[in-house]
């Protein structure tokens, strides 16, 4: 279902999806603005980054301490996911507090994290990769993920929806946000991506576009497919319509900018009390 997202600029930019927020869930997805990086990474960026100039970790670490502090959480709340285009989803409790952050807990790649714990904060990043956060209000269990296309091919955010499930929440239940990342009415694909996804499954043709002899992949309606399979309703499932690469003035994009460029977060957790 789409919907727009609330956009606020205070105290840094960052969207809200009404349906999450009508399930009283404490989350978040970062824009641009706000941060304390400058350069490349200007300003609210969540990542060291990969190229030869990268930004510093004490930003780094600076800009989720601000965005968790603006939700209630501490940065040492933060347990963050260690992102190689994995297909692995983990639970994480209260004792990932802390290490989250500067040293990731994990002994491979962790794109999913779900938890029902009070006071984790659950933190996954992209720059064109969708971020997915879920949560069951009714049985207390959040959830989040990165899903670029390896992610979305292997269908992640169906994984992580359950994983929340084998913890205590219920597929009906679950409500979902799709936050900013690249559209179908900018991220052209080669051809050897549409192979794999025809692979898989030749009803994944849909998820692809052909205009003027290129081929252009909406990943944002592969992962409504994905989290319809698990047993969410359609209803439940909040896509917010942005498009990374063609809003420059409030997403970072990998396909615009390449490796010198920010990523953004978003954030997901049950507060205390
Ligand atoms: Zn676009």
């Amino acid at each position: 279902m789409r919907e727009a997202f609330i956009y606020k600029t205070a105290p840094f930019s960052h969207l809200i999806s009404p349906t999450l927020e009508k399930a009283s869930c404490c989350h978040l997805f970062t824009c641009k603005d706000g941060g304390v990086s400058e350069g490349y990474f200007k300003s609210f960026n969540f990542a060291a980054g990969s190229g030869e100039l990268c930004d510093s970790w004490e930003n780094v670490v600076e800009n989720h301490r601000l965005a968790a502090e603006y939700m209630g959480f501490t940065k040492e709340d933060i347990c963050r996911s260690y992102q190689t285009h994995s297909l692995e989803v983990r639970v994480v409790d209260r004792s990932y507090r802390g290490k989250g952050l500067v040293h990731p807990p994990f002994d491979c790649g962790v794109d999913g994290l779900v938890c029902k714990e009070e006071g984790v904060l659950l933190s996954v990043r992209g720059a064109d990769c969708v971020t997915v956060l879920l949560y069951d209000g009714k049985n207390r269990v959040c959830g989040a993920c990165h899903s670029g296309w390896r992610g979305t091919l292997g269908k992640i955010a169906a994984k992580t929806a359950l994983s929340m499930c084998a913890i205590g929440a219920e597929a009906e239940h679950i409500v979902a946000a799709i936050g900013p990342s690249a559209r179908s009415c900018c991220y052209n694909v080669g051809e050897e991506l549409y192979e794999s996804f025809l692979a898989q499954d030749v009803s994944n043709r849909a998820f692809f576009q052909n205009r003027d002899g290129k081929l252009y992949l909406d990943l944002q309606g592969a992962v409504v497919s994905a989290l319809e399979e698990a047993g969410l309703k359609e209803e439940n499932i909040a896509d917010g319509g942005e498009c990374s690469i063609c809003n420059e003035n409030r997403y970072f994009s990998h396909r615009r900018s390449g490796v010198l460029r920010g990523t953004m977060a978003g954030f997901i957790g049950i507060r205390e009390g």
